[in-house]
């Protein structure tokens, strides 16, 4: 009864541990499936998995008694507690060489914790960030797994097999030690709030300041996604502009504009922080759901707070074609800036733990299956191909070109959004990002005579890098 038939276990039945398990079944795999609540075992194998290949398991033990050796056990459970629970109940089960993978959303401490402590128990565990959704983890989410790396020959089959694919190639491969799976799933996150913070300024432009009607915002939205821009989140965007509810009015009207988030744009942004790299577009896409959670207080500081509204005493006078074609110049140089300060996140995660990230790979398992699949991640990859020690996105010639040409558009968005009240947190920061990143002298060192002045805390002379001085500014 409890044959070793399985080649792979998955523990947690809900939205994404279902969809995976039908689409592992679909790419020929015997997926042995449990749930702590049991009875989700048999309302799925009863209906969703009826007629397939898939077993069931009532208990741990009987799990790990159906699994093919090494076994395979992928939970897809709550991050945090629930991971550290089950991977407990698992161990009595298993033995040296078996393999845990969590595919949640786990915060990537926690999983190079946990890869510590597993390997130190002679077992093999994997945090693999799984993206796409629902619909992807059906058809072919990215998937993307590190920790220890002698489980990857043993994983590479299944994962390869259900991720999607991207020029012919899986969104799936190995990532590097530890908790960089998760890590660049974070990243992938993070980009992903700036992606569509993005999108929303483009929508509040057209909105507010070009006075511009539902139909016609997704008409842009539609063209933009025709070109350098076409991703799925402008796709989804686009439907989402016009759809219109029951009684013939565009839903999105009729949305509160309070913003939710979990998490991964927050340790993103923290992560960052930590290590001293300069992610300002993630940091403001963060903030930006932030101030719109204030809505209460908005609603005051309308009434109170001077400044131009637009469409109503600041009206856009110039020409409204030309300023939508600067606007799409606008949204993909800001992008751009978006993904070489999460790639800059990434070098510096990857000096600070000692990964060996493989870039072009990341930007093949972004490039689909994931929310923030595109048209651009093609390029990021073909510039890692050019150059796989590439010091920065930006020094890539065809990004440098990108910048050349979009730039003034940018730049006349950003004025243009300012003068007539419109915020533009992720557009204009990307745009001081890029501008600092090109300045080659900096007014730090006035903060630094500033620092010494009422600290003490010693400068360093421009010819003389390494050497510290303090001056007695007061001559008291
Ligand atoms: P979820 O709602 O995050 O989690 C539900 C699953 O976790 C159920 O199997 C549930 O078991 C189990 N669970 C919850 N609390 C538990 C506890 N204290 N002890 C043991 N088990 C517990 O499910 P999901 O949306 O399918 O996501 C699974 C993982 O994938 C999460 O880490 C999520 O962040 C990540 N993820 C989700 C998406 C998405 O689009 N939904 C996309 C990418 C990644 P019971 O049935 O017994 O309650």
């Amino acid at each position: 009864r409890h044959a070793a038939s399985a080649d792979i276990g998955l523990i947690g039945l809900a939205v994404m541990g279902q969809n995976l398990v039908l689409n592992m079944n679909d790419h020929g795999f015997v997926v042995c499936a449990y749930n702590r609540t049991t009875s989700k075992v048999d309302q799925f194998l009863a209906n969703e998995a009826k007629g397939t290949k898939i077993v069931g398991a009532h208990s741990i033990e009987e799990l790990c008694a159906k699994l093919k050796r090494p076994r395979k056990v992928m939970l897809l459970v709550k991050a945090g507690q629930p991971v550290d629970d089950f991977i407990a109940q698992l161990l009595p089960y298993l033995e040296e060489g078996d393999i845990i993978i969590d595919g949640g959303n786990s915060h990537f401490p926690d999983t190079i914790r946990r890869t510590k402590e597993l390997e130190a128990k002679g077992l093999l565990y994997v945090g693999a960030g799984v993206s796409g959704g629902e619909e992807g983890a059906r058809f072919g989410p990215s998937i993307m797994p590190g920790g220890s790396p002698a489980a990857w020959p043993h994983l590479q089959p299944i994962f390869q097999a259900v991720a999607a694919k991207a020029d012919g190639m899986p969104c799936c491969d190995w990532v590097g030690e530890t908790g960089s799976g998760h890590y660049v799933k974070m990243v992938h996150n993070g980009i992903e709030y700036g992606d569509m913070q993005l999108i929303c300024e483009g929508y509040h432009i057209m909105k507010s300041m070009l006075g511009m009607g539902n139909d016609e915002i997704g008409a842009s939205f539609t063209e933009w996604n025709a070109g350098d821009l076409d991703s799925f989140l402008m796709e989804i965007t686009k439907d989402i502009v016009t759809f219109k509810d029951d009684d013939g009015k565009f839903l999105v009207e009729k949305i509160r504009d309070t913003a939710g988030q979990k998490g991964t744009g927050k340790w993103t942004a923290i992560s960052a922080l930590d290590l001293g790299m300069p992610v300002t577009l993630i940091g403001e896409a963060v903030f930006a759901r932030c101030l719109s959670a204030l809505k209460e207080e908005r609603g005051r500081a309308a009434a109170l707070l001077a400044g131009p509204k637009p469409g109503v005493d600041a009206k856009f006078t110039g020409d409204r074609a030309l300023f939508l074609k600067d606007l799409e110049n606008a949204l993909y140089a800001a992008k751009l800036i978006s993904y070489a300060q999460g790639f800059m996140l990434l070098r510096e995660a990857a000096k600070e733990q000692g990964w060996h990230l493989n870039n072009g790979g990341i930007a093949i398992m972004w490039k689909g299956g994931c929310i923030i699949r595109s048209r651009f991640l093609g390029d990021i990859k073909k510039a890692f191909d050019r150059n796989p020690d590439l010091e920065n996105l930006l020094f890539d010639p065809f990004f440098a070109s990108v910048l050349e040409r979009t730039q003034s558009s940018w730049r006349r968005v950003v004025a243009q959004a300012t003068l007539l009240g419109v915020p533009v947190p992720a557009l204009s920061s990307a745009l001081a990002f890029y501008d600092g990143y090109r300045t080659a002298y900096l007014p730090a060192n006035l903060l630094q005579a500033q620092r010494d002045y009422f600290g003490a805390h010693t400068y360093e002379f421009v010819d003389a890098p390494g050497s510290w001085h303090h001056t007695n500014w007061t001559g008291r």
